[in-house]
Formats: C-alpha cells, sequence, structure tokens
C-alpha cells in the first residue's frame, strides 16, 4: 500500500511455487496479495510432490516460502479451494474487480490414455499416488494397493519417483518402466535415478536392449552405450539402503488395453510395438501394429497432468486458455493473460502462472520462472490501472471474501495459524524422533488448530484479569 493509502489488490489462486514467487514480486512491488490455497499448508507440490526424503530439499524451499508469506502485505487463506462447485467460484473473485487475478492452480486435472480397463481397481494415477505418499488429505487416508508387478506407463523424473516409492516404501517384487520411445528418449534425469539404480536388473535389462537392437542400430543407437548410461550408476549404494525389488524396462511399447479377468483384477497390460521415427528432427513412436502382453498386477499411469477444467477459466485444447493475438507493445504478457474464446477477447486483469499455464512442466526453478515473469507481466498491467483505495481493498473485496467462507462454513488458515500447525507438526517430529511428521487429515490439522486458539484465547483472557 502506497504512502497515501492507495495501491493495488492481486488475488492469487494456490501457493504452489509458481504462486509463491510471484507473490513475492507483487509484495515487492508494493502491492497487496491475497493468496486462496485449496490446501491447508502451502507449498503446492513443492510439499505434496518432491519425493519425501528430499529433506534438505524441500525445507530449502520453506524457508523461502516463509519469507515471502511473512511479508505484512501478503494475506494467506489456507483449505479455501475456488471452484465452480464450491463455497468460492472463479466468477465471484472476478466480480468483485480487484485490481488482478493470478491463477498459479498447477495441473489438477487427470490425463488418461483412455484405453480399454483403464477404470477399475489396480490402476491409479500418478499424481494420486505421489500426494498419497506425501500425505496430502484426503490422497493420505486413501489406501492404494498393490499387486507384486507394478508397470509404470511414462519415463521421465515421476516415474523415477514412484519406482523409488514402490521399491523403498512397498519392496514391490518388480517394478516395470514403460515407454514409447527408446532408452535414449528417456526423459528422466540420471542424477535422480540414482536412487533406485541398484534395483535395475542388468540382465533382463541387457534382454530387453537385444530384443529392440534391429530397431535402435539404424537409427545409429549403440546398444552397448545404451546400457553402460543406464546402469551408470547401479553399483553406487542407494541412500534409502537395500531393496529386494526388481526394476526392469519394456522400451519401445504404447498400452493398449488393460487386461482384467472375470474378478476385474489386472491381469496384464496389451501393448503396441513401436518402431522410432524421424519427425521434424525428433524421434517420434510409431506403432507396428503388432501388440504383446506384459504379465503384471498393476498399472500407473506417469504421463503427466492436465488442468483442472472445475476451477471455471476458460479451456481451449485441453488447456486454460491464453491470448493468441501478442500485443506488439509487449508481446510477452499474452503467453500470461486468460483469455475467452467465446467472445474472442482477453480476460482484462486475470492471469495464469507456472504449471497451470503449461502443465507438468518442469521443476521447481522453472515454476520460480515463470511466476516471476507472470509477476513482471501483471506489474505492468497495473501500471496501467487506476489503484484503490485501503478501503476499497480490505472492506469492500477482502472482508466480502472471508464473510462468504464464513457463511458457507469453510474454516480458513490464515497465515497465522498455518505457522501455528507448523510448529505442532515440528514438535511432533522431535517427539517420535522422525525428520518429519505431517498430519494426514484436514480435520486433524483444523482440531490442533482449534485447541491452539483456544489456548491462546484463554491465556490472554488470563493476562487481562
Ligand atoms: C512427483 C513430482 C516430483 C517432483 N519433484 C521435484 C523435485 O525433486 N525437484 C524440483 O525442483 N521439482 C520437482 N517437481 C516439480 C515441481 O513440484 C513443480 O515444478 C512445481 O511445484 C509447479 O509449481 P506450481 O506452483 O505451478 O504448481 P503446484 O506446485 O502444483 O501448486 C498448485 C497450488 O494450487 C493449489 N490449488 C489447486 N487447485 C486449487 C483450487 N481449485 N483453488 C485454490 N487452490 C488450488 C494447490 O493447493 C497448490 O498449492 C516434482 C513434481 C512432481 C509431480
Amino acid at each position: 500500500m502506497r504512502e497515501n493509502g492507495l495501491g493495488h489488490l492481486v488475488i492469487v489462486v494456490g501457493a504452489g511455487p509458481a504462486a509463491l514467487y510471484c507473490t513475492g514480486k507483487l509484495a515487492e512491488a508494493g502491492h497487496t496479495v491475497l493468496i486462496l490455497n485449496r490446501d491447508l499448508k502451502p507449498g503446492g507440490l513443492a510439499e505434496y510432490g518432491i519425493y519425501p526424503t528430499k529433506y534438505k530439499m524441500k525445507e530449502g524451499l520453506r524457508k523461502q516460502f516463509r519469507k515471502i508469506l511473512a511479508h505484512p502485505r501478503v494475506l494467506y487463506f489456507g483449505n479455501v479451494a475456488v471452484r465452480e462447485d464450491g463455497a468460492l467460484r472463479f466468477r465471484d473473485l472476478e466480480a468483485l474487480k480487484g485490481s488482478a487475478l493470478v491463477v498459479a492452480a498447477g495441473a489438477q486435472g487427470t490425463k488418461s490414455l483412455g484405453v480399454q480397463g483403464e477404470e477399475g481397481p489396480y490402476v491409479y494415477h500418478a499424481k494420486d499416488l505421489v500426494y498419497h505418499y506425501n500425505r496430502l488429505p484426503p490422497f493420505s487416508e486413501q489406501e492404494f494397493p498393490m499387486g507384486a508387478r507394478v508397470g509404470i506407463v511414462g519415463i521421465g523424473n515421476v516415474m523415477v519417483d514412484i519406482a523409488h516409492y514402490l521399491v523403498n516404501m512397498r519392496r514391490v517384487e518388480e517394478v516395470i518402466a514403460i515407454a514409447r520411445r527408446g532408452p535414449k528418449e528417456r526423459a528422466w534425469d540420471d542424477k535422480e535415478m540414482q536412487a533406485i539404480a541398484a534395483n535395475i536388473d542388468r540382465e533382463a535389462l541387457k534382454r530387453e536392449l537385444e530384443r529392440i537392437r534391429p530397431r535402435l542400430e539404424p537409427l545409429g543407437q549403440e546398444v552397448d552405450a545404451l546400457y553402460q548410461a543406464l546402469t551408470r550408476h547401479s553399483d553406487v549404494p542407494p541412500e534409502d539402503g537395500a531393496s529386494p525389488s526388481r526394476l526392469t524396462f519394456r522400451f519401445l511399447a504404447s498400452p493398449t488395453r488393460i487386461v482384467r479377468d472375470e474378478q476385474g483384477g489386472v491381469i496384464g497390460l496389451e501393448v503396441e510395438e513401436n518402431t522410432l521415427v524421424d519427425r521434424g528432427g525428433k524421434l517420434a513412436a510409431k506403432g507396428l501394429g503388432q501388440t504383446s502382453r506384459l504379465a503384471l498386477d498393476t498399472v500407473i499411469f506417469a504421463i503427466g497432468d492436465r488442468v483442472d477444467p472445475a476451477l471455471g477459466l476458460p479451456m481451449k485444447n485441453g488447456a486454460y486458455a491464453t491470448n493468441p493475438a501478442p500485443d506488439p507493445q509487449d508481446p510477452e504478457a499474452a503467453k500470461y493473460q486468460v483469455f475467452d474464446p467465446q467472445n474472442g477477447e482477453p480476460r482484462e486483469g486475470v492471469f495464469v502462472i507456472g504449471w497451470s499455464r503449461s502443465a507438468s512442466e518442469g521443476v521447481v526453478g522453472k515454476a520460480r520462472l515463470d511466476g516471476e515473469r507472470g509477476a513482471a507481466v501483471v506489474n505492468r498491467f497495473l501500471a496501467r490501472r487506476a489503484p484503490l483505495s485501503c478501503r476499497e481493498i480490505y472492506q469492500q473485496r477482502i472482508a466480502p471474501i472471508y464473510r462468504r467462507l464464513r457463511e458457507q462454513k469453510v474454516p480458513v488458515v490464515h497465515k497465522g495459524l498455518w505457522r501455528i500447525l507448523e510448529k505442532v507438526e515440528q514438535e511432533e517430529a522431535r517427539k517420535r524422533g522422525l525428520p518429519e511428521f505431517k498430519f494426514g487429515r484436514n480435520e486433524e490439522m483444523l482440531q490442533v488448530l482449534e485447541g491452539a486458539i483456544s489456548r491462546l484465547a484463554s491465556r490472554s483472557g488470563q493476562v487481562r484479569r
């Protein structure tokens, strides 16, 4: 808020890395920022996606997020989902006419291959499982039964994390990573693979590479070099300790059907064999029309996510629509401006950043860059817009949102409460001798907070008396 009592209010939906780094820049520029976040705690996938034992990385990010959220111009309302069918809809926020609205809700929709047999038990989507083992309610409480042979479709870093979980925490017999393309086109970082490289079944890998040798060699891909690259870290003892689980691979295979028995149990995955063809300098998979069946009993899709249509933003081609016509004065802005394909106009003052703008793309560093670039676009937009008074910001915009949430009986977790929750969880970890502790149910967290509030209230009552 400027000295004359005028400023801008930016409402940010989401509190993952993109939202928080964007907020940091907006608050630095002198704007008031109200964050509305579905989860009680901020952090998004930095809290509930990054592998649970990456304690140092997670704590490093939390430290930065705490600093951003501590800014006096930043307000945080956790436990508030913005949804068409929820207590607060996006159109309600637009109707309030704040200065700008930024959507940073990540990619909460599910992408599916649409193959037969996909719906039903023993078939999961990576995000749900990732949320489960990172203890995000309500996924933390759901059960994800696993068979002995678990196929993961996709070979990016998310596959590696899920394989890590299956090998170390579930100790399944075999994890089979299934890729449309070949080993050279793998999308995981070799550094990430180190955690489970010791579990690679080297004999099975040799056999698999021999099987596809006739399809790789015409492309100039050396099978021996690929074997060396894939097993580079296999002799390094895993940090999480040894596990008997085996990690195998099936390359050049696209799922066509999940095979179920009469009771509905998964008994296999039918795949079409692929070859690789050059498409504009990039190798793409091309089906050979020949299918085979992999014997497995659980399938996990790790093929990326899509945005959530229930948030209420206009969509185009499965993504939130952004402005297709860049303004020559500010060409960067169009990528962040939400666009309404129905009337062919940008939605004035509505922006999208991070995985909500580009689903499942990149790591935290990239989300940060996108959030900060988005903030610069919002700043340029606000520079052309009349500021609001303190009263317009707090009494006419923030207070009605809070009132509405209270009327709808949504317990709002503001940043003071979140800090209490953090402290209680840290204390609980200390008591249990764990590196980290997380409550897995919203009700539990809210109860803890209620207890803390009533203790504070009675203490302040005693002081007054
Ligand atoms: C399994 C996995 C492992 C990863 N590991 C790493 C890693 O080791 N290192 C690394 O750098 N990156 C990692 N990443 C990538 C990193 O997590 C993302 O780049 C980053 O979190 C994306 O940030 P975001 O803010 O766009 O979205 P998100 O982090 O998804 O944040 C979205 C936020 O929006 C909120 N939200 C959702 N819907 C609504 C709604 N309707 N209303 C209000 N709020 C809503 C959520 O509560 C959340 O706070 C990993 C990702 C995954 C999936």
